[in-house]
């Protein structure tokens, strides 16, 4: 991977990032202060396999790997941590409706999820946990919380968290307890002190996921959960924890008050969330009936524009995928893939570091990436950049080792927004795949489209050009533009 010449130290310190905590852009300071490739601490809440991962689960990983590889293109050593919440109340509901295996279950799901995140270059994560192996260890932070007078155990088996004991209860999602008293249901649990209160460890003899513990057999609250994990990966204090925004509140909220009444000190520097996801301007829901599987997801997009979409848009931005917005996009990356192949040998050479030009490139997109991972403005910075080789190659200019380094660090740049790595003809492939159904037709290959732009050259050069037009249009009604050039015939998707 292409490396910045620019000092770590130095660069680090310039990537500002918003923080939900405070609300406010700041310059992100890791807590390892070492000269040299500092480590960076990063802990993202992951999934609870309960069904097939959605769209939504698959945004969410798609926009912290772009977070990710940036701070490692800034040369951070990052250590990125995600959790399986595979003990949860709705997979202990359907250990009991449906009579299946949890754990089978929950690894089923899992490694679907994670094969369908390697389709879109999401990076393997350095370390997966999960909530099984950690039993135990909830255990023993669960007696320290109670030891410490922040939690307590009631008559039925179950402990819950004292939120009256937190001063500071609220502060990520700028809620005091107050208001939030106001808004929680008058539940008429009459074990809690307070309905804000909630549950570390909930007495349950019915899962075989339960165990036992001081308080009777049970199994752990979905917040300790992360709270612990992250205390037996990565410590008591983070740099960045991540989530989506849906889990500010109350998860995230839990997770502070936990893990900060345990260790005495702050969990994480900087929380960061990551924006919703609509469907055709509609929250996806399933009761809305709009609930799209991943893998139904990349089947129908494709992986490698799914991939591109998303980094067009600001990582805590709503995304609203709908039709238009993938093919207003589809031409785009094509005609990425286009230089890519045109070039095909690019690479950056180091003799060429100081090339005028990719130095420049490498600056704005420095610029727009330091502002809070700002993708979209670093996009049209790279298509800029393309905009320019590829105008000069079409007025003929050769393809010198300059270009090639050039092209070379065009490509490695959007391999930091996790772009690029396919290759043009699975870009075709799955582009034709995805005109052809909003089309309702039969997709055509991308050697069948070249096949019937050389029948249509032929028929052009015969003067046939009924036998043309009819090309021409029957290409159309598969999702197929012919663009006509002085160069020649090439294609586009319609
Ligand atoms: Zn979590």
């Amino acid at each position: 991977m292409l490396q910045s010449k620019v000092e770590y130290r130095a660069s680090a310190r310039k990537i500002s990032i918003y923080n939900t905590l405070g609300g406010e852009k700041a310059p992100f300071d890791p807590i390892d202060q070492s000269e040299k490739a500092p480590r960076v601490t990063v802990y993202v809440c992951g999934l609870t396999p309960q069904d097939h991962s959605h769209l939504g689960h698959g945004l969410t990983v798609m926009r912290f790997d772009m977070v990710r590889r940036y701070l490692m293109y800034r040369r951070l050593n990052v250590n990125f941590v995600q959790n399986v919440t595979d003990i949860d109340d709705k997979i202990i509901a359907k250990e009991r409706s449906l009579g299946i295996n949890p754990m089978e279950m929950t690894r089923r799901f899992t490694d679907e999820f994670y094969a369908q995140a390697a389709l879109l270059h999401v990076r393997p994560v350095d370390k997966l946990i999960r909530v099984t192996e950690v039993v135990p260890e909830t255990i023993r932070f669960v007696e320290e919380l109670i030891r410490k007078g922040f939690a307590y155990a009631t008559a039925d088996g179950s402990v819950y968290f004292d939120v009256s004991k937190k001063d500071d209860y609220g502060k990520l999602s700028n809620q005091n307890t107050s208001m939030l008293y106001e808004s929680v249901r008058k539940e008429l649990d009459k074990q809690k002190r307070s309905p804000l209160d909630f549950a570390l460890w909930k007495r349950d003899e019915t899962s075989s996921l339960s165990q036992p513990s001081p308080w009777g057999v049970g199994r752990p609250g979905w917040h300790i959960e992360c709270s612990v994990m992250i205390h037996e990966v990565l410590g008591d204090h983070i740099d960045i924890h991540g989530g989506g925004l849906d889990l500010k509140f109350p998860h995230h909220e839990n997770e502070i008050a936990q893990s900060e009444a345990y260790s005495g000190g702050r969990l994480a520097n900087v929380w960061m969330h990551s924006g919703l996801l609509n469907i055709s301007g509609q929250k996806m829901s399933k009761s809305l009936n709009n609930f799209i599987p991943l893998g139904e997801g990349i089947e129908y997009y494709g992986s490698a524009l799914m991939r591109f979409v998303v980094a067009r848009q600001h990582y805590r931005s709503t995304i609203d995928f709908s039709d238009k917005l993938f093919r207003d996009n589809c031409n785009s990356l094509l005609e990425f893939h286009r230089l890519f192949a045109r070039v095909a040998d690019a690479a950056p050479q180091p003799s060429l570091i100081d090339d005028a030009e990719t130095t420049s490139l490498m600056n704005a997109f420095e610029q727009a990436m330091d502002n809070d991972f700002n993708s979209p403005e670093s996009m049209v910075v790279l298509e800029q950049a393309r905009n320019k080789i590829v105008a000069s190659l079409d007025k003929g200019a050769e393809i010198t080792a300059e270009v090639k380094h050039r092209v070379g660090v065009l490509r490695e740049l959007g391999h930091v927004l996790g772009v690029f790595f396919d290759s043009l003809e699975l870009v075709e492939t799955q582009g034709l795949g995805f005109v052809a159904r909003l089309l309702n037709v039969e997709p055509l290959k991308p050697h069948e489209v070249t096949a019937l732009l050389a029948d249509r050259v032929a028929a052009r050069a015969a003067k046939d050009f009924a036998r043309s037009d009819e090309v021409r249009n029957d290409l159309a009604k598969r999702g197929v533009e012919v663009l006509d050039s002085k160069a020649g015939s090439t294609w586009r998707f319609a």
